[in-house]
């Protein structure tokens, strides 16, 4: 539109006339202040008055009325054309911008109710990227780090080990390897892994989908849980479903289990195992004279000395009524026979009391050093020989592998 100086349309193109909705020819006459919403006291009278006054141009947004009612943005530029003695004349350019802030207040709304959403979802979402050097970076962290784990989101982002670096060596190792392996396949990746916080240890969980991206960048979208007390149950039950609910020692099943882990860490080590057949002596004869309860007693007393003269880590089990097997790990045959003779001391140390009767009773073992291809149950097998042998030789004793009886069974 071209002005003249009281603010009257003097020329139009067709284009500013289809933008305004009027009818060819209409605007013209017609005070160009009448196209804003506030005809009086909006931007657009303004903005004439001083783009006339200054002879400078404005610049900026306005709100205005089409013909049919209905409300417009419009960019909108003013500017004068001075001519020497000439009236002056505003040129008015616009650009109907109501699409587009639309547009930007609706991606507004959907990002500020994604951003509510996000703080109220019980987990901690993230966006990993690793370069082609393997180096990881959070590009998201959002705010439950904070109130989860009680780690900053900013600083996470500016300094990945700030999350990564409470990672337990070995938790770390196995998130590693789950990064390369999801690289490699490009599928997602599920871990559970530790994290070690000044308010302790909490167990997480994290899921992550890749998502593709050039010049070897890979990225990953995922959610951080804390699953600390599902894995304390898991632990508590764990630990039930593996001990003998009389004495606390392993099960059956799980010595088989932990056993054979064993055996293999001492095969791969070159190592050999000592394994030992534990059978209390005349049980029975205690069972019948002082009665089952009190046979409950002993063998309680029993697992407890046991434990108390082994190491936590050897493995202390329950495989039968009154018959238990160690697994001592890391150990020389020597060490092994000196432990278990410790153990067999201990256990004819143990006094029961009954009415105003000590009882007391002792213990045969049976040692079997084995290792390479050995399985377990070759190994028990020896060791039940052993026992045999220790119980044929009077009870109370110690029998080994034929290297290994002469020397002790002597003294
Ligand atoms: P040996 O010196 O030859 O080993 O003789 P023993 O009497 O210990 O052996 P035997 O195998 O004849 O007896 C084992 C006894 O252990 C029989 C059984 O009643 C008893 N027993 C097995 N389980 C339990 C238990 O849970 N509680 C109690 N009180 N007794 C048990
Ligand atoms: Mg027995
Ligand atoms: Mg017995």
């Amino acid at each position: 539109m071209l002005l003249d100086e009281q603010g009257v349309v003097r020329q139009v193109n067709p284009d500013f006339e289809r933008h305004a909705g009027f009818p060819p020819g209409q605007l013209l006459g017609r005070r160009a202040v009448t196209l804003d919403i506030d005809p009086l006291h909006g931007d657009f009278p303004k903005a004439i008055e001083q783009s006339m006054t200054t002879q400078k141009p404005w610049k900026g947004l306005l709100l205005c009325r089409r013909a049919d009612g209905s409300l417009r943005h419009q960019t909108t530029l003013i500017q004068p054309l001075v001519r020497d003695r000439a009236p002056i004349r505003l040129l008015v350019i616009q650009f109907d911008v109501t699409g587009m802030r639309q547009r930007a207040f609706y991606d507004r709304q959907l990002l500020e109710r994604l951003d509510g959403t996000v703080s109220r979802v019980p987990g901690v979402l993230f966006r990993l990227r690793q370069d082609s050097d393997g180096r990881l970076e959070f590009l998201y962290v959002s705010a439950a780090l904070r109130s989860l784990f009680g780690l900053t989101p900013e600083q996470c982002q500016e300094d990945p080990e700030t999350l990564l670096g409470c990672l337990p060596v070995d938790d770390r190792q196995r998130l590693e390897t789950c990064l390369a392996q999801s690289t490699v396949s490009f599928t997602p990746w599920q871990l559970e892994f530790r994290l070690t916080l000044p308010q302790g240890v909490r167990w997480v969980e994290a899921r992550a989908t890749p998502l593709a991206r050039g010049d070897g960048d890979l990225m990953w979208d995922g959610l951080l849980i804390d699953v600390d007390e599902r894995k304390q149950v898991e632990h508590r039950v764990q630990r039930l479903v593996a001990t003998d609910m009389l004495t606390g020692a392993l099960n059956r099943r799980a010595f088989f289990e932990q056993g054979e882990a064993a055996l293999a860490r001492a095969a791969r080590h070159g190592e050999t195992l000592s394994l030992a057949m534990l059978d209390i002596d005349y049980f029975k004869n205690l069972n019948d004279t002082y009665g089952h309860a009190l046979g409950d007693l002993a063998l309680q007393a029993f697992a407890t000395t046991c434990r108390e003269s082994l190491r936590p880590y050897d493995l202390f089990a329950r495989i039968g009524g009154e018959e238990f097997a160690v697994v001592l790990v890391d150990s020389q045959p020597e060490e092994a026979w000196s432990m278990l003779e410790r153990v067999r001391e201990a256990v004819a140390a143990i006094t029961l009391e009954t009415g105003n009767e000590r009882v007391r009773f002792t213990v045969s073992l049976g040692l079997a050093v084995f290792g390479g291809d050995t399985s377990l149950e070759t190994g028990l097998a020896q060791a039940d020989r052993a026992l045999y042998r220790a119980k044929r030789a009077g009870r109370n004793r110690i029998c080994g592998p034929e290297t290994l009886v002469q020397a002790p069974e002597a003294q």
